[in-house]
């Protein structure tokens, strides 16, 4: 059930019954010379429509701009603060709450450390805020951990790699433009670099040559289970609320 796709009336009847919302977080940024800035965005809201396949649920919206921060050097990379990702996060949960929504499952396509520590946080305040609330968030490496890491034959393939080049060959085909070398960011432990593009300069973190269409297709397939059965744990879960 999209959101932005159906009316008041329905959305007054189906949330009678339907008490969960998939919230799609990704990014602008970078992605290599080869893929579309918008890819963790696409990627988080493909994921979140092809969930709704395997369990009633509604997704909202996706919030297109995430925290960026080793790639904010890159060409197009548009970045907000953490701030203010958190603001929307919590204040988005404390509309959709108003309206009778009560579990938050809140999925990024971008997965950067820092990002995700707000959208924690976020997490932890709409907890605190909204007695009735339930939260769940995790990135889509965090879900591909739990789903399908046999799939993917490059180990630590994280950005423009293997993985979001595969799915984006599924779910973007016209948006791809050929391929890139295999890179791994060389930053140091630590130590926080002003000059960033020097430590990853394609922006690619993994290797582009092994993806494949079928990957990207069986990879989609495999997360919209997992979140399924993550959203399905969460609406029967007593403990801890
Ligand atoms: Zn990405």
């Amino acid at each position: 059930m999209l959101l932005e796709a159906i009316n008041m009336d329905e959305f007054h009847e189906k949330s009678q019954k339907c008490k969960s919302a998939i919230m799609p977080f990704g990014s602008v940024e970078e992605h290599g010379p080869h893929l579309p800035l918008g890819t963790d965005t696409i990627h988080a809201y493909e994921l979140a429509k092809s969930t709704a396949k395997y369990i009633d649920v509604f997704v909202c919206p996706p919030i297109w701009y995430g925290l960026c921060k080793s790639t904010s050097q890159h060409p197009g990379t548009i970045t907000i603060s953490g701030y203010t990702l958190r603001r929307l996060a919590v204040e988005i949960a404390g509309s959709l709450y108003a309206q009778g929504i009560r579990n938050f499952i809140m999925v990024s396509g971008h997965a950067g450390s820092t990002h995700m520590a707000y959208l924690v946080d976020a997490g932890e305040q709409i907890l605190a805020d909204y007695k009735e609330s339930r939260v769940a968030v995790l990135s889509i490496i965090d879900i591909i951990a739990g789903s399908c890491k046999e799939l993917v034959e490059t180990e630590g393939d994280a950005h423009a790699g293997e993985v979001e080049t595969s799915l984006m060959l599924h779910l973007r085909p016209e948006w791809v433009t050929g391929t890139a070398e295999r890179e791994f960011p060389s930053f140091p432990k630590h130590i926080l670099v002003r000059d960033k593009i020097p430590f990853w300069p394609k922006g690619v973190w993994g290797d582009p040559a092994k993806a494949t269409v079928e990957k990207g297709q069986a990879i989609l397939d495999r997360e919209s289970r997992y979140l399924a059965d993550l959203i399905n744990k969460i609406e029967k879960m007593e403990k801890g609320f």
